[in-house]
């Protein structure tokens, strides 16, 4: 008769910043642990990593190594660099399918599996995506400072197009909100004006690019505008494991989770980072897996602790 695999504590899906953060807090509580990594991180894109606190600059390949590397100090992490297919089963005990046809098990499981942006169909935006388009002006604004800048508007951020456009006043005087044919709050157009952000109302047709960096953003009245650095929130998707997972989302689309204990509506599935919230960045990644984390490890250790099998 086959032997039952040896449960892990913990599989962790996802070794982007928030992954790699909870195995290290697993690893340091002695709890076994698998992390599967599938590969494409979020910021492929980006060539250096910025406003993370002694990691400021650093190639985001670098940043996932150094952690790798860290993780090596614990003998009960184990990564691999593969996918997870599916989970199923309860808190407890979860069969966790991977990509190479093997069948684990884990009490619990912590999804870290970050979102996919989805690359409008506009000319131009794709290449430049993370060179000179971008999501977050924290990241990559002290770089373009003082130079000019474009909020390109979308019916899904319509709501927050003037707040984030006049925010970017922060780095340059040099601003102008892309509106994309698309109607402004009425009240928005003072709040511009009184910030000094321009507004172009056209329909942009295609983004034009110079040795590789945007130049200027063509509309479709044949007319254009220069624009160094482009800052847009294009749609975003899960993975399709998590897709599968029919968990709550929020109003948002991203995974609910209580916010103490970042447990998802599936009892004993957690998740933390990009997956669960609209505020991204590596560091709030890495923060909110560390929190899942800790409360996993409670939760395992108060169960041993109850059946009288702790070490
Ligand atoms: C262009 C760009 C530039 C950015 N620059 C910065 C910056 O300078 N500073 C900053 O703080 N933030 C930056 N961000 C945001 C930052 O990259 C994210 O907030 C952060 O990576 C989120 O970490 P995460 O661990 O939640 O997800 P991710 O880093 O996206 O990692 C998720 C991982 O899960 C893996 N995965 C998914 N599904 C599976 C599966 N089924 N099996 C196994 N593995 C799976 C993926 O392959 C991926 O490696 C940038 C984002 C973009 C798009």
């Amino acid at each position: 008769m086959n032997e039952s695999p040896k449960p892990y504590d913990v599989v962790i899906i996802g070794g982007g910043p928030g992954g790699l953060s909870a195995a290290l807090a697993l690893g340091r509580s002695r709890k076994r642990v698998l992390l599967c990594d599938a590969g494409p991180r979020r910021n492929a894109a980006a060539t250096k990593l910025h406003n993370f606190v002694t990691r400021d600059g650093t190639p985001p390949d670098d940043f996932r190594r150094i952690g790798r590397e860290q993780l090596g100090e614990y003998p009960s992490v184990e990564v691999r660099d593969l996918r997870v297919d599916s989970i199923v089963g309860d808190r407890g005990d979860f069969r966790v399918a991977l990509s190479t046809g093997e069948a684990l098990v884990a009490r619990r499981v912590l999804l870290c599996t970050g979102m996919v942006d989805e690359m409008l169909p506009l000319e131009g935006f794709r290449e430049l995506w993370g060179r000179s388009i971008f999501q977050c002006p924290y990241c990559h604004g002290w770089e373009l400072r003082d130079r000019a800048w474009g909020y390109l508007a979308l019916p899904h951020t319509l709501g927050h197009a003037v707040p984030f456009a006049i925010q970017t006043r922060a780095w340059t005087s040099d601003v102008t909100l892309f509106t994309n044919g698309l109607a402004l709050p009425e009240e928005g157009s003072a709040q511009l004006v009184a910030a000094g952000v321009r507004v172009v109302t056209g329909a942009v047709s295609r983004l034009v690019a110079r040795d590789g960096r945007l130049a200027s953003l063509a509309l479709a009245d044949g007319s254009s505008v220069a624009c160094d650095a482009l800052f847009a929130h294009p749609p975003q998707r899960h993975v399709p494991l998590v897709g599968g997972l029919g968990l709550a989302l929020d109003d948002d689309g991203f995974v609910k989770v209580d916010p103490m204990k970042r447990e998802t509506s599936a009892p004993g599935i957690y998740a933390g980072g990009d997956v669960t919230t609209r505020g991204q960045s590596a560091v709030f990644a890495a923060s909110s897996a560390l929190q899942a984390a800790a409360m996993i490890n409670l939760e395992l250790t108060l169960e041993l602790a109850a059946s009288g099998a702790l070490p």
